[in-house]
């Protein structure tokens, strides 16, 4: 491009800020239109005229297991080849931008959105979110990480405040962002609709800019998600380059307007105006297409590697080719594999779990419906139907699912709780059938109470795109052993959820009042039990963990290695986790927190040593006092866990940390002043000199005194004691501490 678009007429570098109209952005001069549209686990391309959501028609494309599904497989080269894949078609289909992925934090099970988003674990989303946009940016086609930030519920999305300290954001609501950001580079960032502690996303300052950019580096455009943008003024002073869809000029009107009254500065349209000129520099299509076929079999490949194996009981799973097996549940005939909402991918075509079962058993499997899809239905004569089925076989496999009206963006659902009609078969089935399995297809976390403990085997499909019917199949017959692992907990009850007590908010506000303790992180510092952890994923091999070493690497760092030995007769990939606890620093942490995983092949018989390195983040924590991440000196313990509730081996860790010298002033506690490193050994000293009727702080008697008074400011105490200190003594002490910690800093 030989022009720079700053040097446009200000109305014309102004139509830059705002599409064309709902899914390209506006030509200008020499700089081409570029099209954006979803994401993330397809390519949703409108067909005909870009003019409306066009949620129903789109071209035919690809519907890859979604994030919900990638992030049980904990494999970020299944992020990666989706990501590959799906730049690929966006080039068939003229698409420049691909809108994803979503790396939002799933706070709660019940946010409706949460098929769409990976973990509950901010490491597993960033690493997988990352991994797509390399994927898929490779191909020249640029990503969109999104909803940026703490867009958490669909419940008021568009107005509500998600209320969080900035410790919170930092260590659970934000790493994804800045790990993708940082990492992968991404063509653009997508603002979310929320507000973010009372200030709109989408003009909020601190994050599109101050964090952003000024921290993170990053230098592609900043988009709004469709219609967040409600001051348009505001937002690109705050750092939102490009307004989507296009509001037919309004908002560039405003701008111009802004600029013309001296109340916008036009530096920010002409940073703005080149960063989204810029975007023309990705990859254009239309390409010679894509091979329809060979995309369906990686699709199926990848979903293999996601679903989870929650239980198996008495060697239930895998089926053999020879098992009289019935087949009850409609959704084995009609898969739930995809969420609603602007993810909904128009399938190049699906497979039925049921047709793939059938083509694997050696003898015929009958199937019932068992419960009407839609509206009432004689769900009492299905049912029978379904049980007298199962009665016969050797083994009845019940597909239960959450419909597509359950869950879906836009709203958030209000129990973990299956459909009754549904809940009825499994038991009504496990109640007369040898041995039952049951397989699920949702995207939120449904509850398993009420009838888990009636059924043999449960394998979680989660929603595994165009392909998950036949990899489901696959995974029951054992052509392949499962290497699922929960990417969130299942809980036993809503109410045992952390966050629960403030999901959706009231009245405007979400308080993240349980702070960094969501998810497993929550349940395993207060102790509570759950169904199934983050991290829980049976296989039909045995995996044996030894070796667990854990050696610093220097003050904060350290490389741990672990040997894992597959004892089984069957090949799986196995996960490793390793989580990281300690009680050392002044804020309360987790019990433990995932800091490193890989997957890796093990053949029968098999035995690898990993070698996994821990970075300094992953022994940090967010310090609000220093504005800083902060490694406290003292003792870690590195576990490896089979999930975040069964630690497997664990081994300790002394890290020198950080040589902090707190910010010291009158207004500190006398107590931080008798504790600080470089002033509190002179203070203790003084103390009998400055208040000669108080016991010294050395005897039992002073030390009670002290910690009586010892959060007193220093200024009161010493006023209202009536200390004898020497003028300008204090401010001395001051003035040292001050020194050294710029020395330390510094
Ligand atoms: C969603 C985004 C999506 C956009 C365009 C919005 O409603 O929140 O994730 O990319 O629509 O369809």
């Amino acid at each position: 491009m030989s022009t720079d678009p700053a040097a446009l007429p200000l109305e014309r570098k102004a139509a830059l800020l705002s599409g064309h109209d709902f899914w390209s952005t506006e030509p200008v001069a020499e700089i081409p239109s570029v099209v954006l549209t979803d994401g993330p686990h397809g390519v949703r391309r409108q067909a005909g005229d870009f003019d409306t959501i066009g949620l129903h028609r789109n071209l035919p494309s690809t519907c890859f297991p979604p994030a919900v599904a990638v992030a049980s497989s904990w494999d970020a080269s299944v992020a990666e080849r989706v990501g590959t894949a799906i730049g690929v078609e966006a080039r068939a289909l003229g698409v420049h931008v691909v809108l994803g992925p979503g790396v939002n934090i799933k706070r709660s099970p019940l946010c409706g959105r949460n098929f769409e988003y990976y973990s509950e674990d901010p490491l597993l989303a960033g690493v997988l979110g990352a991994a797509h946009v390399r994927g898929q940016q490779a191909q020249g086609v640029g990503a969109s990480v999104k909803h940026f930030a703490a867009n958490n519920q669909e419940t008021d999305r568009m107005r509500v405040s998600a209320d969080v300290d900035e410790r919170t954001l930092r260590e659970i609501y934000l790493p994804a962002f800045e790990r993708v950001v940082t990492e992968a580079r991404p063509a653009t960032v997508m603002c979310a609709y929320n507000k973010v502690n009372g200030v709109y996303a989408s003009q909020n300052r601190w994050l599109l800019t101050e964090l952003l950019r000024e921290e993170w580096g990053f230098e592609g455009v900043v988009v709004s998600d469709w219609g967040a943008v409600d001051d348009r003024v505001a937002a690109l002073a705050a750092g939102l380059d490009l307004q989507m869809p296009g509001d037919r000029g309004a908002g560039d009107r405003r701008v111009v307007e802004a600029v013309r009254a001296g109340e916008l500065d036009e530096a920010y349209v002409d940073a703005s105006a080149r960063r989204v000129a810029a975007l023309a520099g990705l990859g254009t299509g239309p390409g010679d297409g894509f091979d329809v076929e060979a995309h369906h079999a990686l699709a199926r490949e990848l979903a293999l590697g996601c679903a989870v194996l929650l239980r198996n009981e008495r060697g239930t799973l895998p089926l053999a080719r020879d098992t009289r097996v019935a087949v009850v549940g409609e959704f084995a005939r009609t898969p739930r594999f995809q969420g609603g909402g602007s993810s909904n991918v128009h399938a190049t075509r699906v497979d039925a779990a049921l047709d793939a079962v059938r083509a694997l058993a050696g003898a015929p499997v009958p199937f019932a419906p068992g419960f009407p899809l839609d509206g009432p239905g004689d769900a009492a004569a299905l049912r029978e139907e379904a049980v007298a089925l199962a009665r016969d076989a050797e083994v009845a496999v019940v597909f239960a699912a959450l419909g597509e009206a359950e869950e879906s963006e836009g709203f958030d659902r209000e129990s973990l709780d299956l459909p009754a009609v549904q809940v009825e078969l499994i038991r009504a089935v496990a109640a007369v059938a040898p041995r039952t399995v049951v397989v699920l297809s949702h995207g939120g976390v449904v509850s398993l109470e009420g009838w888990h403990d009636e059924v043999d085997a449960v394998l979680d499909g989660f929603l595994l795109g165009q392909g998950g019917g036949a990899a489901l199949a696959d995974l029951l017959y054992g052509v392949v052993s499962p290497s699922g692992h929960l990417a969130e907990t299942i809980p036993l009850r809503l109410g045992d959820v952390p966050s629960s007590v403030d999901f959706p908010g009231e009245q405007g506000h979400v308080r993240y009042g349980e702070g960094v303790l969501v998810g497993y992180r929550g349940f395993t510092t207060l102790d509570r039990p759950v169904r199934y952890a983050f991290g829980h994923g049976l296989t039909y091999t045995t995996v044996e963990t030894t070796d667990l070493q854990a050696v610093g690497t220097g003050d904060d760092t350290a490389t741990v290695s672990v040997t894992v030995a597959n004892t089984g007769n069957r090949a799986v990939r196995h996960v490793v986790q390793l989580y990281v606890g300690t009680t050392a620093g002044p804020v309360r942490r987790p019990a433990r927190e995932l800091r490193a995983f890989t997957k890796v092949a093990l053949e029968p018989g098999e035995r690898r040593t990993v070698t996994l390195d821990l970075d300094r983040r992953a022994f940090a924590y967010w310090d609000t006092r220093e504005g800083a991440w902060v490694v406290a000196p003292g003792e870690y313990t590195v576990q490896v866990g089979a999930s975040a509730v069964d630690v497997l081996a664990e081994a300790p860790l002394t890290l020198a940390g950080d040589d902090l010298v707190p910010a010291l002033t009158l207004e500190s506690a006398v107590g931080e002043w008798l504790t600080h490193p470089v002033v509190g050994p002179v203070v203790a000293e003084r103390f009998p000199v400055w208040l000669p009727h108080l016991p010294p702080p050395a005897t039992s008697e002073g030390h009670l005194v002290l910690q009586t008074l010892g959060s007193m400011p220093m200024r009161r105490f010493v006023s209202d004691l009536g200390a004898t200190v020497p003028a300008g003594e204090l401010e001395g002490l001051v003035a040292r501490a001050a020194a050294a910690r710029a020395e330390r800093v510094g």
